[in-house]
């Protein structure tokens, strides 16, 4: 069904933000072709016949009002750019069209109906405001029209249309208010959502999965445009002695704050990931192996002086960190957080509170 779909609606991308506007695109797309196909339909019927004698005029303004809504579609069509502008003309074609036929048309008074159930559509495609507007003009409209048409309402059904009008102002306008409602509201969850399956709850940065799903893209642009990158393995020293000696949620309290110190050090274009109980990863683009060594001493720096304070005691802090970088463009990062790891095991033999280069490591 897709071929159908691109058939209506063109080649268009909404957004997940912009869901009601899909919503409202579509409709309005399906309303025009409805009111192109039905208005169409309706001018073949009258020339065979078979509606009885029709009113030229009139006809003249349904066939125009069936191919400006053919064109307006087209115009629509795949440019959703376009969409204010052509939803109004939509609906003033189709206002035209349907009090053309309530002024010239001598026939029975159901044909107001038209007028009363075209209302919410209106609601939807504009908005709260320009359909009360629109409504409220029209219910003037044909108070004032009525007197001057060929076959006037009875005042009895002219109170009825009025209400009714009244009465669909209020309901659309407490039901469409919730529609808007509920879809912005959808929207916010899933954003909530979605920044909650990506985030590591203690520390707020990147999770695991998350963190590798970004290093995974970033590697292959960086391997396509051959620019260098660096990744950073930091790991807390002794962080086992923390929990021992202060509590569970001292050693929290550590992470959260060098998860922080970790975030200030780094370029927003970097990525930071907790990969372990007290492991952190570092993706650097752009950046060579001499920039990912300074960058991992002065992160080292700034753990050793955070001095992170569990409320009653003041915590020294120390971490080891390997550093690794691009070497060839097969690499994954797999390899390269293997490297990384190797590095840092090689900080830890050497004393720990220290940086180390896969770059030492092999040499
Ligand atoms: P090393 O210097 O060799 O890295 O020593 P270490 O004690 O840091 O190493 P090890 O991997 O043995 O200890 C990591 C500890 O981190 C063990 C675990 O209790 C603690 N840990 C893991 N996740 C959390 C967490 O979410 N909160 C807290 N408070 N501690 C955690
Ligand atoms: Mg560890
Ligand atoms: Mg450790």
């Amino acid at each position: 069904m897709n071929w159908l779909s691109q058939f209506f609606f063109g080649k268009v991308d909404f957004p997940e933000k912009e869901e009601f506007r899909e919503f409202q695109y579509k409709f309005l797309i399906l309303l025009q072709i409805f009111g192109a196909v039905t208005s169409g339909l309706y001018v073949f019927l009258g020339h065979t016949g078979a509606l009885g004698a029709f009113n030229t005029i009139n006809m003249s303004v349904i066939l125009a009002h069936s191919i400006l809504l053919t064109l307006f579609w087209l115009t629509l069509r795949g440019r959703k750019q376009f969409y204010l502008p052509i939803a109004w003309l939509t609906t003033l074609a189709t206002a035209v069209d349907l009090f053309s036929s309530f002024i010239l048309v001598a026939a029975d008074e159901v044909r107001i109906l038209w007028i009363v159930v075209t209302i919410p559509t209106v609601f939807l495609v504009l908005g709260l405001l320009p359909g009360t507007i629109i409504t409220v003009l029209e219910i003037f409209a044909i108070v004032i029209i009525n007197p001057h048409v060929v076959m006037p309402l009875s005042p009895n059904a002219l109170v009825t249309v009025v209400i009714s009008m009244i009465y669909a102002i209020v309901f659309y306008h407490a039901y469409n208010g919730k529609l808007i409602y509920f879809f912005t509201s959808m929207r916010s969850s899933n954003d909530q959502l979605r920044e909650m399956a990506t985030r590591d709850l203690l520390t707020n940065v990147l999770n695991a999965r998350t963190y590798y799903e970004i290093c995974d893209n970033q590697i292959s642009v960086a391997q396509r445009q051959r620019q260098p990158f660096s990744v950073l393995f930091i790991d807390l020293d002794h962080f086992k002695l923390v929990n021992d000696t202060y509590g569970h949620a001292a050693g929290d309290i550590v992470l959260k704050s060098v998860a922080e110190c970790l975030t200030r050090s780094l370029r927003a274009s970097d990525a930071l990931g907790r990969v372990g109980g007290e492991e952190f990863s570092v993706f650097l683009p752009n950046t060579n192996a001499d920039g990912a060594v300074a960058l991992a001493e002065a992160i080292r720096r700034n753990i050793e002086m955070l001095m992170p304070s569990t409320g009653e005691q003041i915590l020294k802090i120390t971490a080891s960190i390997g550093v690794a970088r691009n070497s060839h463009s097969e690499q994954t990062m797999l390899d390269i957080q293997k490297q990384a790891d190797q590095a840092m095991y090689r900080a830890k033999a050497a004393g720990r509170n220290r940086v180390s280069s896969i770059d030492e490591v092999v040499a």
